[in-house]
């Protein structure tokens, strides 16, 4: 329960200044409205600030401590306020509920100030009315760095994430996870492997006359064609762009381009799905197609399928190249 506040005028200096809002303040400048605040025990694991629940105080921590949570009490402790720091004044300053939760995390004794009496602070001290502006930049700071954090950890995410959101393929993440160990088995088999890439022909056109929707909409529907056409120990992924590989492990060269012939035919509308959007829009697609060479890396394999790519493309495009 709160009760009166009670400190001795010697021990008043010391005890100010080691509490960030009265750091520096003169007692004199505030002495009348520090007997006015009230003094709370709270329980180690005791809600104080709650989002939802309207708060008039600001605290200050005395003795013990406080964690915030945001989101919820069950979620890792973003921040321990220690002996001297204070909580509650982005609240009352914006006339908000508070944005986060703060409970005990030991038994803590609180000093509370009122926000009549805070505003009254801030008239009658000087260095109380800095003080507060230097903890609100520090909030300011510290939710700036909590943005930065989950802005890195969604990058990190996205880097670690191995499908493709547009067409729901393995993105190149995954292909450089999982090629290498296929192109390994291909070879301790004493088999063939061949890669092909598969590019849009004029794509960037289509996007204009199209529209970029229509465009995202194209690349999911080729995705499809392509996935439809290939068998599954065959490996798909989005290389990028409008760009798409494929690893064919057990498969020659020669086998590999009939089946790139095949695909070239699915996505040019000779063949596949009538009702699919895609049959209906000149949509073509070149292929590049490379074997992997004896002590050859997917390094070089994909080196080698680009190069056949960029010799079906000079070649006038909706063609295919070894
Ligand atoms: P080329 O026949 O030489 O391949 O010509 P191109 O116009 O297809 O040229 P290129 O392959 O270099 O360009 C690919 C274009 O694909 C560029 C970009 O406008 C478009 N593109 C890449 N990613 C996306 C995407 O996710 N959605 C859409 N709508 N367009 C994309
Ligand atoms: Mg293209």
């Amino acid at each position: 329960m709160p009760s009166s506040l009670a400190i001795n005028s010697d021990y008043k200096r010391t005890l100010l200044d080691s509490l960030e809002l009265f750091r520096g303040v003169q007692p004199d400048d505030i002495h009348g409205l520090l007997q006015r605040c009230d003094r709370r025990d709270l329980a180690a694991g005791e809600l104080l600030l709650s989002p939802g629940a309207k708060n008039e105080h600001v605290f200050i921590v005395l003795s013990g401590s406080l964690n915030v949570h945001v989101g919820s009490v069950d979620t890792p402790v973003l921040a321990t306020m220690d002996v001297g720091a204070c909580v509650g004044e982005m609240s009352i300053i914006e006339d908000r509920d508070p944005s986060a939760f703060v409970i005990g995390a030991e038994d803590s004794h609180l000093l509370l100030i009122h926000q009549t009496v805070l505003w009254e602070m801030v008239d009658a001290s000087h260095e109380f009315a800095k003080n507060l502006l230097v903890v609100l930049s520090e909030r300011v700071r510290s939710h700036n760095r909590v943005i930065a954090d989950s802005f890195g950890e969604i990058k990190k995410f996205e880097r670690h994430a191995t499908t493709d959101a547009l067409t729901g393929l393995a993105n190149r993440h995954a292909m450089l996870e999982t090629f290498p160990t296929a192109i390994e088995l291909c070879i301790e088999k004493e088999k063939p492997v061949t890669m092909m890439m598969i590019d849009i022909d004029n794509f960037k056109q289509f996007n204009d006359l199209f529209g970029h929707i229509a465009g995202d909409r194209a690349l999911a529907a080729v995705a499809k064609i392509l996935s439809a056409q290939l068998r599954p120990r065959d490996l798909l992924a989005r290389y990028g762009g409008d760009e798409f590989v494929v690893l064919l492990p057990g498969t020659s060269q020669e086998q590999a381009l009939a089946v790139g012939e095949r695909v070239r035919v699915a996505v040019s509308g000779s063949t596949g799905d009538s009702s699919d959007s895609l049959i209906r829009i000149p949509l073509r697609i070149s292929m590049g197609v490379a074997e992997l060479v004896p002590r050859g890396t997917l390094d070089r394999l994909t080196r080698d399928a680009d190069a056949a790519l960029y010799r079906a493309k000079n070649a006038g495009r909706d063609a295919i190249s070894d």
